[in-house]
């Protein structure tokens, strides 16, 4: 694609950077087929490359981003199947966080979206927040149904839609806390390595089970767990709100916590069980390339970060019981697929462990969690979950597996199939306690 920056332009890093992602477009327009915004709205300006030219305008015309603009790019999930599906190698993502990063810094929403926005960005990833907006989510719960549904439709979701969005993703009963930062779970019998476990945010609040699954697996084939004390929430989800000063705070934090105890003490992965976590943290060294003390430090965490399956897949498990009457339904989360190219491992670990592992039609199209997604666009992603669990369906599951809680969430509340998370089901294949049960 032909760009026309100015030199002064160029001379911005971001701009730069900018200019080498649009250049490798030919908008040939493949990645319109497997973009689910285009599958379900059929507009070309919700496709990757409508997108890919209203940023270019944006960006090249250096004005402030036009409500219609806003809307597209809104509308888009961030679920990278269109850089899965790229012949040419657009890195759509670097492009669509610099036009969310440039929307909130020039555009001016209303006043109850801004404050809206504010609110999200502020208390998910805070989990002490979280828990409690969530005791208090489950108040209003029973008001859900009685709540009007305006909005539904081609234009952007009222508060009230958003509101009714967030109070129906609200859990009916909340866990105890896991364990808290500064722990470290001793490996059983000798030891063969050393990570850091994300503790993660919200997963932390709906789902500790998930991480004591990955402490359970890892300590019982030797390797050695902390949960590093000062580590901060990841900074995915105001990142994919635009808010990047917050982000980038957030990762710079993470890199010094992890690299002081990876000085201390070793440390041969930090281990991530969200995929959506694990996507931003592989992009710490991209997103702190700028930053002259700390891109190298940055670098070196992002190439430390892996999946929990991409770590297991290299331990050998030792399977204690099969289940081989056991069908799982294997969703691959966009962040997973899309994000980090990781689409064989959590498969064949689970088959290896002695699953019946099915792949889900359509697989590529996102469940329509994809972070905030679900509350700021409750529509498109109520239908994107319909579909999805309608291709599970397909494949008859006793189970559904994933590797991200906001996924796990999404498609829970669509079926009463069990949702669970690929490592619970290593570690109950490995002598833990059966998932799925509560
Ligand atoms: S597939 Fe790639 S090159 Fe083709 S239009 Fe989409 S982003 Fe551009
Ligand atoms: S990230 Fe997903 S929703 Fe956004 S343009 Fe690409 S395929 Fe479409």
């Amino acid at each position: 694609m032909k760009t026309e920056f100015s030199l002064a332009q160029l001379a911005d890093p971001d701009i730069a950077e900018a200019d080498k992602i649009l250049r490798a477009c030919v908008h040939c327009g493949f990645c319109t087929a497997t973009c689910p915004t285009y599958v379900l709205l059929g507009d070309e300006l919700d496709s990757p490359r409508g997108r890919i030219y209203l940023i270019k305008e944006m960006l090249e015309k250096n004005r402030p981003p036009t409500a219609e603009v806003v809307k597209h790019i809104d509308r888009c999930l961030s679920c990278l199947a269109c850089m899965t599906t790229c012949p040419s190698g657009v890195n759509y993502m670097h492009l669509v966080d610099q036009a969310r990063a440039r929307i909130e810094k020039d555009y001016r929403r209303p006043l109850s979206e801004r404050l809206f926005r504010a609110a999200l960005a502020w208390i998910l990833p805070r989990p002490g927040l979280l828990r409690a907006g969530m005791i208090l989510g489950r108040l209003g719960r029973p008001l859900v149904p009685l709540l009007p549904t305006p909005g539904v439709g081609s234009g952007t979701p009222t508060l009230l839609r958003r509101i009714k969005a967030l109070l129906a993703l609200s859990p009916a009963s909340l866990p105890p806390p896991g364990p808290a930062g500064g722990n470290v779970f001793a490996a059983k019998g000798e030891r063969r390595g050393r990570v850091a476990l994300l503790q993660g945010c919200a997963q932390q609040v709906l789902a500790p089970r998930i991480n004591q699954a990955a402490i359970n697996v890892l300590t019982r084939h030797g390797v050695e767990v902390v949960l590093v004390k000062d580590e901060q929430c990841c900074g995915a989800l105001t990142h994919h709100l635009g808010r990047d000063d917050d982000a980038l705070a957030r990762a710079r934090a993470n890199v010094g916590a992890w690299l002081r105890e990876a000085d201390r003490n070793g440390l041969d992965a930090i281990l991530v069980t969200t995929s959506g976590c694990g996507t931003v943290i592989k992009d710490y060294g991209y997103m702190l390339r700028e930053d002259r003390a700390l891109a190298g430090p940055a670098a070196k965490i992002s190439a430390l970060a892996k999946d929990i399956t991409e770590y297991l897949g290299t331990l050998s498990l030792q399977p204690t019981q099969q289940h081989s009457d056991i069908v799982i339904a294997y969703h691959s989360a966009c962040s997973l697929q899309h994000g980090q190219k990781i689409t064989q491992a959590p498969k064949e670990l689970l088959s290896k462990n002695g699953f019946v592992v099915k792949d889900v039609p359509e697989s590529h199209l996102c469940c329509g969690s994809a972070g905030t997604y679900n509350i700021l666009q409750p529509d498109i992603a109520n239908k994107l979950r319909d579909r999805k669990v309608a291709n599970i369906a397909m494949v008859k599951p006793d189970m559904i597996a994933a590797g991200n809680i906001g996924c796990m969430v999404q498609i829970a509340g669509g079926t009463s199939v069990p949702v669970v998370h690929t490592v619970e089901l290593l570690d109950w294949a490995t002598g833990g306690p059966r998932p799925g049960l509560d």
